[in-house]
Formats: structure tokens, sequence, C-alpha cells
């Protein structure tokens, strides 16, 4: 059965995460599951879907005896936990600041999981008896949205989680988490998804191109979160922009740094990022100039296979664009540019000003190009 078949026939199939889920099984059977993890890996690869799992196996009135991580699949409290309503079953998400009883705390935007926010929805309830008797499951989403403020106040639950108090957090950066966080807790990494599993998934879920899904599934980078995001906002339609920006950078270095800023100015308008999604307005403009600046490393990176004789990831076979930069660019000058690409993206992360840093950037692709 191919992939897609097997994904059709079961829909809530985590797939390619075995060794995540196998690390977990291997816990729980030594009865040794630690009572904090943290999962680890890019949007849209199955860490929620595994945690509901073990909250499953944790609730459930009658586990499989042949293990796993999985519930009965059938008992009141496995129900519960599918349909995300048991008791002992706590979801956090930084809007749960909306429901939180201080009207200031409700007022706030809820761009970050704040302090009052786990205070009331984790560490209090945690000092409580399951109101089911078995576990109680606090399921922390975006866990990189703590402040230090809400990580701190977190240590004392994750050092010793009243009885049967299990944490899980799911983050996509687990490096934004402070270190004496992620010294309690264990970390499971999750794995990118394979190219060819996000564009099956892509296929199945949108209208798009066989060309536009290779590339949305190329950029994604294992992210099927991701993938349909970029797809949503349709950014697979500026794949030619951004060739012709690199076409651009070869005879004017300053007319590529007045487009690809205009390039930005316009992802931002067309609200590819969101602010809910970036955290502040600043955020935004930031995140865009990060994606742009990655759509053009990954441009640069089909022109150096290409160019080295090999197939591009990202851009379709036989791409009329990326065969006429290869044409143009040797190995070595395109792997220069793709460096100088990196280099700029470090710049603009220590504030640098935003022209000087395109300036240079077009500049040192074109001086590696000729
Ligand atoms: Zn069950």
């Amino acid at each position: 059965m191919s992939n897609l078949l097997a994904a059709a026939a079961e829909p809530n199939a985590i797939r390619y995460q075995d060794a995540a889920i196998e690390r977990i099984d291997k816990a729980l059977r030594g009865g040794r599951l630690p009572h904090a993890y943290i999962f680890a890996g890019p949007d849209g690869v199955g860490k929620r879907r595994v945690a509901l799992r073990l909250a499953q196996r944790l609730l459930c009135a009658d586990p499989p005896a042949d293990g796993g991580v999985r519930g009965c699949g059938t008992c009141d409290e496995c129900v519960a936990v599918v349909s995300e309503t048991h008791v002992d079953l706590h979801l956090i998400h930084r809007t749960l600041a909306k429901l939180h009883p201080d009207p200031d705390v409700r007022k706030r935007q809820a761009l970050e999981l704040g302090v009052d926010v786990v205070r009331h929805f984790v560490t209090e309830p945690a000092t409580h008896q399951p109101a089911r008797g078995r576990a109680k499951i606090f399921i922390i989403d975006e866990a990189e949205r703590m402040n230090w403020q809400a990580q701190n106040a977190l240590l004392k639950t994750l050092e010793e989680p009243p009885g049967a108090s299990y944490l899980m957090l799911i983050t996509t950066t687990a490096e934004r988490l402070l270190p004496t966080t992620r010294s309690r807790a264990q970390t499971i990494p999750f794995a990118r998804l394979p190219d060819e599993f996000v564009a099956e998934q892509l296929a199945a879920r949108t209208e798009l191109s066989d060309a536009e899904i290779g590339w949305l599934a190329g950029f994604a980078q294992g992210s099927l979160g991701s993938a349909m995001r970029f797809a949503e906002a349709g950014l697979h339609a500026r794949r030619t922009a951004v060739l012709d920006l690199v076409f651009t950078v070869l005879d004017d270095a300053l007319a590529f740094s007045r487009d690809i800023q205009a390039l930005i100015k316009k992802t931002v308008d067309d609200g590819v990022i969101t602010v809910e999604a970036a955290g502040s307005d600043s955020a935004v403009n930031r995140a865009t100039q990060r994606l742009v600046l990655a759509m053009l490393g990954a441009a640069l990176r089909d022109v150096l296979r290409v160019s080295a004789g090999g197939a591009p990831k990202a851009y379709a076979a036989g791409d009329a664009g990326i065969e006429r930069l290869a044409g143009r660019l040797s190995p070595a000058a395109a792997g220069e540019a793709v460096r100088a690409v990196a280099r700029s993206e470090t710049v603009l992360e220590q504030n640098a000003n935003v022209g000087l840093a395109f300036d240079s950037l077009g500049i040192e692709i074109q001086s590696a190009a000729n």
C-alpha cells in the first residue's frame, strides 16, 4: 500500500516517528516513564498526536497487555481523551489567558504563554489528585512561548511533579526553552518527514500543480505544518520572483537590494506571517525577512545542485530559471552565494540596518559570481 493510501486508511496514524515512539514505549515497559517530556521537532509531524496517545495510555482503564503507546481505544477514558474532553487531560495553550479569572490577564494579547496562565492552569491544578484517579496530564502547546517567569513558575512542578502528574511540553524550538527547563525534562526529538510524504499529503489536500507541490515540499524541510501554511499563503507563487532576484543580483547588486526589500514588504502586506503567529508587529517583519531569505537560500542551493551536476530539490527538474542560473554560476560561486545568504541572516538577527544588510548581501553574491 502506498503511503498515501495508508494515510487515508488510518487518518490518525503517526508516521515516520518510530524512534520517538519506541523511546517512550521502552520507558513505559521499563516502568521508568519520566514525569516531564519535551517533544521537539518541526511543525505538523505528530508531536501533539503522540502526546495524546501517551495521555490515552496513562488514563486508559484497561491498557492493552501487549504494551505500546496507546490505550484500549474503547473505554470511557480513551473516548474522552480522543475527544479532548477528559477531566484529567489539561491542554495548555497561550490563548487560555482568555479564560483566566483575572480580567487584566484576559485583556492581554496572549502572544506569550505567561506566568498567570501557567500558575492557574498548570502548577495549581497539578497539586490536586486526579479527578478520575489514574493520572493528570498536562500537554503544553507552543512551550517555547513560555516567557521566563512562566518557565520559572513551572520549575518546581517539573522537578517534583505531584504524584500522578505528567507534563509534556511541545515545541518546534526546544533551544528557546531555558536550560533549567530543559534539564528537568527528557527531550524526545521528532524527525522531519520525507519530502515525498509531505508532497503526497499536499497533493491530497490541495489542488496545486506538481511543480508547486514539489517546491513547497522541498522548501518546508520535512514539516507538513509549514508546508500547509506556505500553501495557504500562496508562497509557491513567489518561487519565480525569488529566481528573478538572483538574475538581478548578477547585474546590479543595489537593484537586488531594492527588489528583495520590496518582495519582503509585499509578503508582509499579504499577511503570509500573521502577528498572531510571529508574536508582534516587529516580529512579523523579522520573520518575513527570514522567510524570504530562506526562499533565496533554497533557490541558490538548487542552483548549486544543478551547477554541480545534480538534481534540484525544491524546484522542478528542468526548471528553466534554475537551469539558466546554473549555467551562469559555477558550483564554487553558487556555494559562496549560499553562504552569503546565511551570513546575512545572522547579521539581520543582530538588529543591523536592513537596507545596508541587503546592499552588502547583493554585493557579496555579485562578487562571488564574477
Ligand atoms: Zn482505554
